[in-house]
C-alpha cells in the first residue's frame, strides 16, 4: 500500500457555524416539506468534532482524525441506519450532516484515513489556541458570528419560543398541525 504523507493543520473549530449552517438548508421550501429530522441532521453535523476535538485534547490526532473521514462516515451512517430500523428521516439527516462537516472543513480532512496515512500536526495548548483563535482570527470570528445570526434568523422565522416548538421542529414534526388544531378551538 502506498503511503502518502500529507502536512496540514486542522485545529480551527466552528461549533455554531458547523449547526447552523445545516439547519439554514431544511428552510428550503422543497426541504422543509419533507419534514426530516433535524436533531439527527444537527447530531450527524457535531459528531466529528464531538470526537476528535476531545482526542486532540488528550494527544490523539489533530481535532480532524477519527471521525473527519470518508470511513467513519459510512460505518457510522450504517450503524444509525440499520439501528433506527431503516428509518430514512433519522439516519438521511445524519449522513447529510456528516457531508456538511466534512464539506466545511474542507481542505484540512484526512478523507481517507487510515488508507492513507496523514502528518499531524500537534499544537502545545490547544484550548488557548481555540479561544485566542476566536478572538483573533477574524475568518474564525466572522464564520462563527454568522452562524449567530443564521440559528437567530431560524429561531424567529420558525417561532422557536418554548420547548414544545422547539422540540416539534428538531423532530421535523409539521407544525400546522398545532395552528389548525387552536383553530379548531376558536371554532367551537
Ligand atoms: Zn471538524
Amino acid at each position: 500500500m502506498a503511503i502518502l504523507i500529507k502536512h496540514y493543520e486542522g485545529n480551527k473549530i466552528y461549533p455554531i457555524f458547523h449547526a447552523a449552517l445545516p439547519l439554514v438548508f431544511t428552510e428550503i421550501p422543497q426541504i422543509k416539506k419533507l419534514k426530516i429530522n433535524r436533531l439527527s441532521l444537527l447530531i450527524g453535523s457535531l459528531l466529528p468534532d464531538i470526537i476528535d476535538k476531545p482526542l486532540f485534547l488528550l494527544g490523539l490526532g489533530n481535532g480532524r482524525f477519527l471521525s473527519h473521514n470518508l470511513l467513519f462516515m459510512t460505518i457510522s451512517f450504517l450503524i444509525v441506519y440499520f439501528s433506527s430500523k431503516r428509518n430514512k428521516n433519522i439516519s438521511f439527516p445524519f449522513l447529510a450532516g456528516l457531508i456538511f462537516h466534512l464539506i466545511l472543513d474542507i481542505p484540512y480532512v484526512p478523507l481517507f484515513y487510515p488508507f492513507i496515512s496523514y502528518e499531524f500536526h500537534y499544537l502545545e495548548e490547544p484550548l488557548l489556541y481555540w479561544l485566542r483563535k476566536l478572538w483573533t482570527d477574524p475568518f474564525v470570528f466572522i464564520t462563527e458570528i454568522t452562524g449567530l445570526l443564521i440559528m437567530l434568523f431560524i429561531l424567529i422565522k420558525n417561532k422557536l419560543y418554548h420547548k414544545k416548538e422547539i422540540s416539534d421542529y428538531l423532530r421535523g414534526v409539521n407544525q400546522t398541525f398545532t395552528k389548525s388544531s387552536k383553530e379548531i378551538e376558536i371554532d367551537a
